[in-house]
């Protein structure tokens, strides 16, 4: 049965209700994980109320400012966990971000600052966030983080994203290799297309959406939950032998030729 009592769990990138970190948060706290959550901090601290106030149900024990972008925050962070938590066990990363413009219309128009700023909140962030993390893991730990199929094959308008997903995933398999000797294992969840607030910045993503429900083998999308499950799955002792995989959670579409 998977158990995630007396596991420390920290989830990143809860935005609101359709955020897919809420869905794997829900499911950890199910499954008894002890949460801790952070947030993008905004000037007037509205998203802090917001998150404050959707997470408050799960009971998590910490709840923190973290912009992946800041080097000194990341390290504020993690000090305060230390002070509350003897260590981490779970890290969920699920956050990405591209300007919009970069996720419309031809992929050979990106700038230069849109090319560094996805890489860097989407990509490099995971490897950020484990640096930060992995000496917490001190009986070792699960590392996942969330990837698409634009990462793999061309979508229309994923554009820089699927440039920063290929890096994200290829950072998975780097980490996997280095912690595993610590037993921290990392992995990858590839979700079908969730209308999110991220998600809606794709041009076209309910035209993504319609093709999976008539071309997927389940013939449907996919949940925030099912994505959450698979998370918990990963998360858990069930899991002990998988690392430095993608695992599809898409109902399927992946395995289509045509
Ligand atoms: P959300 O918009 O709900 O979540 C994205 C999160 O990233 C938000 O909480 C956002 O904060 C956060 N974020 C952006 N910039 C930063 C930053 N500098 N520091 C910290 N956090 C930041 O969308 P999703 O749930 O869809 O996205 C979660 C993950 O799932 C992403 O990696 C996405 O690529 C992936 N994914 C999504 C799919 C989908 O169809 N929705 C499919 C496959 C993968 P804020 O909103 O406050 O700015």
């Amino acid at each position: 049965m998977l158990d995630l009592t007396g596991k420390n769990a920290l989830v990143t990138g809860i935005a609101n209700n359709r955020s897919i970190a809420y869905g794997i948060a829900q499911q950890l706290h199910q499954a008894g994980a002890n949460l801790g959550i952070t947030y993008l901090p905004d000037e007037k601290g509205r998203f802090e109320r917001k998150v404050a106030e959707l997470v408050d149900p799960l009971k998590p024990s910490l709840f923190l400012p973290c912009d992946v972008q800041d080097d000194a925050q990341i390290t504020e962070t993690f000090t305060e966990i230390s002070k509350t938590w003897d260590k981490i066990d779970i890290l969920i990363h699920c956050l990405a971000f591209a300007n919009r413009d970069d996720l419309t219309g031809e992929f050979i128009n990106t700038s230069r600052e849109g090319f560094k700023t996805a890489l860097e909140i989407s990509s490099y962030s995971l490897t950020r966030l484990s640096q930060a993390a992995a000496p917490l893991m001190t009986q070792g730990g699960s590392i996942v983080t969330l990837t698409y199929l634009g990462g793999v094959k061309v979508i229309p308008n994923y554009n820089v994203m699927g440039i920063a997903k290929a890096a994200l995933e290829m950072s998975v398999r780097y980490l996997a290799a280095e912690l595993g000797p610590k037993n921290i294992r990392v992995n990858a969840i590839s979700a079908g297309p969730i209308r999110t607030l991220a998600s809606s910045a794709v041009g076209g993503i309910l035209d993504m959406i319609h093709h999976v429900e008539k071309i997927a083998p389940l013939r449907r999308t996919v949940t925030q939950l099912e994505v959450g499950n698979t998370a918990a799955f990963l998360s858990s002792d069930l899991a002990s032998g998988i690392t430095g995989q993608v695992i599809y959670v898409d109902s399927g579409y992946e395995i289509m030729g045509m």
